[in-house]
């Protein structure tokens, strides 16, 4: 999972990428960049925050008026420097890439770009691949006038052979901003125009704060294309079933976002209420409901009102701390947990807990969570989780892409709630994680909850996905 931004402005794109990018730090931590165009290409990428990667020296020559960004999030490849997006290209035109998503048959078209010598290839990383093979494909075209037809042709070729999750933007040198969606349309990418401006983004909440209102999404399998005169070109190119995440609405997102017309805190308002029905068969009574903080707050309150019973904050995050589920490996998972949060032991000492959590993975944070809440006295710990038992790996960007890693898979709920140490444990359902997100929309990738992936996905791709993540991970 990544966030990218592309913005075509009146004054220096830079200016709005940079607090865009900002505004997308939770999508990824591991690296940033951005690439402006006024006669070349201006670059700056690394590994760190946006705000380690970027300073007044190296923004001050990123000039241009069209201008793209990207945070990464690595889900192919080690994510060294070589694997920072964008990347950049000169043949046929210049082009300059950055995506969100991940390329379920990456090594097959990998290792196919690499035999037949089509391309050289300098990372490990699925962006310079599309990257390439849009390069091939605007190669076969008729380039004697460009015309924006030209790269929406293109494109008909690049979606024939891309398997997976996409949403790209690109800058054509010296044409304009191209942006497209793959078709189950699985990453969000919203766009918006403001007085001759064009920005798109992963999340709204991006566009937000640089101004844009009226939202709109790229739709499922289309591409749009403005030109330098700031002109707006649109094609579906492929008609695909509308597919997305629904991971976003339950975790990865930011709560002020809105996702394919769907408000994320909205959305986990409603996970929250009905979880709460969920928790009123169990005939619980617990003194308080406490919020795994930050994402799981509004459905902590949804639960408390369907009980009827105290809401209070009872873990308080250390702002400091990057979001844990994205750390590479357990070992600082763990860490980071323990440095991340601390109880308020008034909130819990003596009382019956329901702590509210957005998910379960492997299940060492949530263990860890209770530890923390039973040291501060609790007399009892119920764990509610606003979505179902995570039992699939996510061949789509989010870094859970190994069967091996989830506790629910082989576990009980009964084990699980043993090996966590709660008193006891309550999920939600399929079903009111789609109720609860969509209001009754089906259009959603579910697969990490159900096994039903949206696109191919055969033994080979899912093997090597696999092996890839254990060997990172191991090393
Ligand atoms: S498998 Fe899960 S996390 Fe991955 S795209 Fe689908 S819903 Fe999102």
């Amino acid at each position: 999972m990544c966030g990218i931004i592309g913005i075509i402005a009146k004054g220096r794109a830079i200016d709005s990428i940079y607090p865009g990018l900002i505004a997308l730090q939770h999508r990824g931590q591991d690296s940033a960049g951005a690439v402006t165009y006024e006669q070349t290409f201006h670059l700056k990428k690394g590994q760190g925050l946006v705000t380690t990667v970027f300073n007044p020296k190296n923004i001050t020559r990123l000039n241009g008026n069209i201008g793209i960004g990207h945070v990464r999030y690595p889900t192919i490849g080690p994510g060294g420097v070589e694997d920072a997006q964008p990347f950049v290209l000169t043949v046929p035109y210049g082009i300059a890439l950055a995506h969100n998503g991940n390329l379920v048959n990456y090594f097959k078209l990998k290792k196919e770009i690499i035999e037949k010598n089509l391309r050289y290839l300098n990372s490990n990383c699925d962006a310079e691949v599309i990257l390439n093979i849009l390069s091939i494909e605007l190669s076969k075209q008729d380039l004697s006038r460009f015309n924006p037809d030209i790269l929406f042709d293109a494109l008909k070729g690049v979606y024939e052979k891309l398997i997976g999750s996409f949403a790209v933007v690109c800058i054509v040198a010296g044409k304009g901003l191209l942006v497209f969606r793959d078709k189950n349309g699985i990453k969000p990418l919203v766009y918006a125009q403001n007085n001759g401006e064009y920005a798109f983004a992963s999340e709204s909440v991006a566009l937000d704060m640089l101004g844009f209102s009226d939202f709109k999404d790229v739709k499922p399998g289309e591409a749009i294309f403005i030109d330098e005169n700031k002109k707006l070109f649109s094609k579906q190119i492929y008609e695909g079933k509308k597919a997305t995440c629904i991971f976003e609405y339950v975790y990865f997102a930011r709560p002020d976002s809105v996702i394919d017309g769907i408000g994320v805190y909205e959305a986990r308002l409603r996970l929250g209420e009905e979880l709460g029905k969920e928790c009123l068969k169990f005939n619980i009574k617990p003194d308080v409901v406490v919020p795994v903080p930050d994402t799981a707050r509004g459905s902590a309150q949804m639960v408390a009102e369907v009980l009827r019973v105290k809401h209070r904050e009872g873990l308080i995050k250390n702002r400091y701390i990057h979001r844990t589920f994205i750390m590479p490996t357990q070992e600082k998972r763990i860490e980071a947990v323990r440095m991340k949060l601390n109880v308020i032991r008034s909130e819990i000492k003596n009382k019956k807990v329901l702590l509210i959590d957005d998910s379960i993975v492997r299940g060492n944070t949530s263990k860890e969570i209770i530890g923390l809440i039973r040291s501060a006295g609790a007399k009892e710990v119920y764990y509610g989780v606003y979505s179902p038992p995570l039992k699939y790996p996510c061949v789509y960007g989010i870094d859970m892409q190994t069967r091996g890693e989830f506790i629910a898979r082989n576990k009980s709920i009964e084990e699980i709630k043993e090996s966590i140490g709660a008193d006891i444990l309550i999920y939600q359902t399929v079903e009111g994680l789609i109720n609860g997100v969509g209001i009754g929309d089906r259009g959603f990738c579910t697969a990490c909850f159900t096994g039903n992936y949206p696109t191919e996905l055969n033994d080979e791709f899912m093997e090597e996905i696999e092996t890839d993540r254990i060997k990172i991970k191991r090393a």
